[in-house]
């Protein structure tokens, strides 16, 4: 009977606790401003409705950064692709600065975009919107949340929008077999490279692992400091313009993908659209040129069995028996989503357990929580948006998504 009543008084003060906050948002990247300047855009009143979290206390800090550590001269995807509601504002921005728009698509430089967003983000007035602040703990109350910050403080929040972009590096198998200790520095992912703090590599040789576009970056980074790079990859290197076709930022996929009811056949349509990684053909022309100047060895179709610290060098053993000497690795082998292993999100599923296919959550289509009023976007949201959530086209269609159940 007593505790009865204690559970009832419990249930009532979680009830009544009163939200201090309509709208967190956890994290500030691209798809945090992206929501944030379309909510304002569509309902101005919501720019004192809400407040986003973030360790840097400023937007786009980890965009930023990532560009400057990798030595990014322009974006990859087109300028119709930024953070504010009109597609055509940064065209417009650009009009005195035309030469940062590289071709063939008008491929924003790292600059322009940089001082678009920034000119955005005054406009709209958002800029003392981000709270610095890493969020320890999501904890829900039912219908609300408790966001506890690192600093210990908490605060109660109607609603979230997580766009933390969490993710997980993937290591390859033969690294955790590496039996020898090595310094840390000889072998890292390309998470943790930034090329701004290395001196010369002149007479280094470093072998980077991966197919992408940031192992293009690296090697450039590599070689401009004298160093000789070995680009590896499990399959022959592949050129594509973008991440996946402009096809999926429209009805031409969509439509058949919104169709599908099978979520693992919609995984798969994500994996397939993306198809690994891939570098711009201007990425892979420059690379040509290094190879046939000596600069760059390719190592196509061609996988690492075993890697051995020789003491100052590594000696790489492949599948097809090739043996590689270098002083370096880099591992640009990406990075995967998996919602199950989100520390912020352990207490959400135990209390709203959801359907996971292959690390993501079966969202609904306003990509909300099931049960709750916690929102998603980025890569996580990938099985409503599609194989391009994670990238800012992305960004703005979570927003035409979420935008309409918040207001
Ligand atoms: C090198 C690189 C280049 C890219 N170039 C392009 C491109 O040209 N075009 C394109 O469309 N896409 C591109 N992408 C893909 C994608 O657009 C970017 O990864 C983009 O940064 C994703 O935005 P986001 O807001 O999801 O995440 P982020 O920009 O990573 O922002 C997430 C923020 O959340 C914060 N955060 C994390 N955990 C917490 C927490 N617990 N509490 C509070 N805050 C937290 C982080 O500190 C970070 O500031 C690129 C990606 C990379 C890595």
């Amino acid at each position: 009977m007593r505790r009865a009543r204690v559970i009832m008084i419990i249930i009532l003060v979680v009830m009544f606790v009163k939200p201090d906050l309509n709208l967190a948002i956890a994290g500030a990247g691209v798809h945090a401003l992206t929501l944030a300047l379309h909510l304002i855009q569509k309902r101005k009143n919501f720019g004192d409705r809400f407040l986003a979290f973030d360790p840097s206390g400023s937007w786009l800090s980890q965009w930023h950064r990532q560009f400057a550590m990798q030595e990014i001269p322009h974006l990859r995807s087109p300028a119709v692709h930024h953070p504010a509601p009109d597609a055509f504002n940064l065209r417009s921005f650009a009009e005195s600065r035309t030469n940062e728009l590289h071709p063939p698509y008008d491929l924003p430089s790292t600059e322009l975009f940089k001082d678009f967003c920034k000119q955005a983000i005054q406009e709209f007035k958002v800029n003392d919107r981000v709270v610095k602040a890493t969020i320890t703990r999501l904890e829900p109350l039912d219908p609300h949340f408790r966001l506890w910050l690192d600093d210990g403080n908490s605060l109660v929040a109607r609603r979230v929008i997580l766009a933390t972009n969490k993710t997980f590096v993937q290591i390859p198998e033969w690294v955790n077999k590496i039996a020898e200790s090595y310094p840390k520095v000889r072998l890292v992912h390309s998470h943790s490279i930034d090329l701004r703090s290395l001196g010369s590599l002149f007479g280094e040789k470093i072998i980077i692992i991966g197919g992408g576009l940031t192992s293009g970056h690296l090697a450039m980074g590599a070689i401009n400091r004298g160093a000789k790079v070995g680009l590896m990859s499990r399959r022959k290197l592949k050129a594509k313009v973008f991440d996946a076709e402009p096809g999926w930022l429209g009805p031409k996929y969509l439509k058949g993908f919104e169709a599908e009811t099978d979520w693992e056949k919609r995984r798969q349509m994500v994996i397939s659209a993306r198809d690994g990684g891939s570098l711009t053909p201007e990425m892979l022309n420059r690379l040509e040129q290094a190879n046939r100047s000596g600069q760059v060895d390719f190592y196509e179709n061609c996988e690492v069995m075993k890697a051995e610290w020789k003491g100052n060098f590594w000696r790489l053993i492949c599948e097809d028996g090739m043996e590689l000497n270098c002083d370096r690795l880099w591992l640009a082998t990406g990075t995967k989503f998996d919602v199950k292993a989100d520390p912020l999100l352990t207490e959400i599923i135990e209390q709203f357990p959801i359907e996971v296919v292959g690390g993501f959550p079966i969202i609904d289509p306003c990509l909300r929580w099931k049960g709750c009023e916690l929102f998603l976007m980025g890569g996580l949201a990938a099985l409503q948006v599609g194989p391009t959530a994670r990238n800012i086209s992305g960004a703005r269609m979570a927003s035409d998504r979420i935008i309409p159940a918040l207001i």
